[in-house]
């Protein structure tokens, strides 16, 4: 069993889908922390990128979710480079 499935069991749902929560507001906070404050937090931003993203790999499973997630970021993606390729086309490639 792989270790995001083990969490769950072991942890539960319930704690595990508030963990995703806490740790996205972390995340949160410290994008706040860099734009607002002007703070040189990188170090942090990678430790919560980390976290949210383990803790979005639980979510999923927790869910059974992977497949469509999938699927509709490819759509996102799609319909996200159209609006690029449509930007540019109106206002200039940018550098
Ligand atoms: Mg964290």
């Amino acid at each position: 069993m792989n270790i995001y499935k083990r969490a769950l069991k072991v942890w539960g749902k319930d704690a595990q889908m508030l963990q995703v929560i806490e740790e996205m507001s972390e995340l949160t906070k410290e994008i706040l922390k860099n734009i607002n404050r002007k703070k040189d937090n990188v170090a942090e931003i990678i430790e919560e990128t980390a976290d949210v993203e383990i803790m979005l790999q639980q979510l999923k499973y927790c869910y059974d979710i992977a497949e469509d997630v999938e699927d509709y970021k490819k759509e996102k993606l799609q319909k996200i480079e159209k609006r690029l390729d449509e930007w540019e086309e109106k206002h200039g490639a940018v550098a």
